[in-house]
């Protein structure tokens, strides 16, 4: 149905603020989003963003790239299946990523990961209900909280244009995500790709 490629760059987090950080505008458009303000891992956070983000020395950015097949694509030819795929793919790979990230965040200290958008672990956030996060070790805040131009940090970073669904199935989606740590990381790439074929 469709396979996995990784793209990764490592930035100084100092970088990254500077480069892609443009939270009036970024949050602004997240106000417009239905999960404003009822997800715990989205804007508005109750904490300095960037000073979370500064604790951390390096950035390694993480694109995911769900490439489907001809055949996926071909088939998926209605806007109710296009949905269907859609949602299930990101919440797969959001969920199989997941795993994987908390699982390396064992092996690095301090060390943080960001998730590429809103979580999802359960049907229905208790924000909504103004409860705390019933699964805050596993919750990550989606990148979107901190105000990054993620259009701008695929195309310039990843080189990599994002593609949407329009009518039908795109080539492909991308996941952006982020491993904030004080760590250097040798072959961060293939590690992930080592947990892909474990988990998948
Ligand atoms: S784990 Fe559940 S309660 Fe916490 S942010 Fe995610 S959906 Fe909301």
């Amino acid at each position: 149905m469709y396979k996995i490629e990784l793209i990764i760059e490592k930035m100084k987090t100092t970088d990254l603020l500077k480069e892609y950080c443009d939270k009036e505008k970024f949050i602004g458009f997240c106000k417009k989003c239905k999960n404003y303000n009822k997800v715990w891992s989205c804007p508005p956070v109750k904490f300095n963003s960037d000073e979370y983000l500064k604790r951390y020395d390096n950035a390694y950015i993480i694109g995911t790239k769900v490439i489907y097949d001809e055949k996926t694509i071909k088939n998926t030819n209605t806007e109710e299946k296009i949905s269907k795929v859609t949602e299930e793919t990101f919440h797969d790979v959001k969920k199989l990523l997941a795993t994987i990230f908390l699982q390396l965040e064992k092996e690095y200290e301090n060390t943080k990961f960001i998730s590429s958008g809103v979580c999802d672990i359960c049907n229905e956030c208790s924000r909504s209900l103004n409860n705390p996060c019933r699964y805050p070790d596993k919750m990550r805040y989606s990148f979107d909280s901190f105000g990054m131009d993620l259009s701008r940090i695929s195309f310039k970073l990843l080189n990599t244009e994002i593609k949407w669904s329009k009518g039908q199935l795109p080539e492909y989606y991308t996941l952006i995500s982020a491993f904030m740590t004080n760590n250097e990381i040798d072959n961060l790439k293939e590690k992930i790709e080592n947990h892909i074929i474990k988990y998948n």
